[in-house]
């Protein structure tokens, strides 16, 4: 099993060498993608990933810098299995907080090349809370934080959620954008191999500290959707990260592989 990380960028305005989050699960040949920042299947394609490996897509909540690059990755896959047929009678799932988000870039997707018609399934569906799916020993489970609150004109549904990814004996906590640890603690027990933090609203340095002192603290912090805290005083954080953690604890790049 594999974690490639595609995006690392929070939703600042464009940054030189960083693309807005998104990342995968890798395993058995399938790819499980969580969110989609603008050219998450440019950068996938340019570290050598398959498209036609992707099985379901997961995305946190429905803003530009976690869907930015949704419908070019459905379109490339719908554009690489036309020249290859590789994807031909697969199913792809997508798994979205707010259906309208998809519906709207479904239509627009409609008005592209063939009108978007295909030889494959595409469904998509919103969640809450709870298991997610159980593929082939995967499973993927959701949890609401409080990034953004529940959307009454929806019948109260939360719209942001972070995630529990666990196969082959291991963990993974994915924060999502979150307002802080007490929106997943949950999630980190029994002790975790990774989570996966968002340090767009956090000071990464404030976060390890409060992580350090957990005694189930994870075996590694990885940290990504980067914000101004990071990325404006990258070489001080990372010693100070570093300081506190030691090697567990890494500020993510784009185009990283990670093998569990
Ligand atoms: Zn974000």
């Amino acid at each position: 099993m594999r974690l490639l990380i595609f995006g690392t960028c929070s939703g600042t305005e464009p940054y030189p060498g960083r693309h807005h989050t998104s990342f995968a699960v890798e395993r058995g040949g399938n790819l499980y993608w969580f969110d989609a920042g603008e050219g998450c299947s440019y950068t996938a394609c340019c570290m050598g990933v398959d498209l036609m490996q992707t099985r379901k897509i997961v995305i946190s909540h429905t803003h530009m810098d976690h869907i930015g690059g949704l419908g070019n990755l459905l379109w490339n896959i719908r554009k690489i299995n036309e020249r290859t047929g590789a994807f031909a009678g697969r199913d792809l799932e997508l798994l979205i907080p707010d259906i309208r988000a998809w519906e709207g870039l479904l239509a627009m997707l409609q008005t592209t090349e063939g009108g978007f018609s295909r030889n494959f399934t595409l469904s998509a569906r919103e969640f809450g809370d709870g298991l997610l799916f159980d593929d082939g020993g995967l499973r993927v489970a959701a949890l609401h934080n409080s990034h953004l609150r529940r959307d009454l004109t929806a019948g109260g549904r939360w719209l942001s959620f972070g995630f529990l990814i666990e196969a082959d004996g291991k963990s993974i906590v994915y924060s999502g954008d979150t307002g802080g640890i007490g929106d997943f603690a949950e999630l980190l027990t029994p002790r975790r191999d990774i989570l996966l933090m968002e340090t767009g609203h956090h000071d990464p340095v404030a976060f390890a500290k409060q992580l350090a002192a957990r005694a189930d603290c994870p075996g590694r912090l990885l940290f990504i959707h980067h914000g101004r805290h990071i990325l404006d005083s990258f070489t001080r954080v990372q010693r100070e990260v570093r300081d506190l953690l030691g090697d567990r604890a890494q500020i993510l790049a784009d185009r990283t592989v990670i093998e569990l």
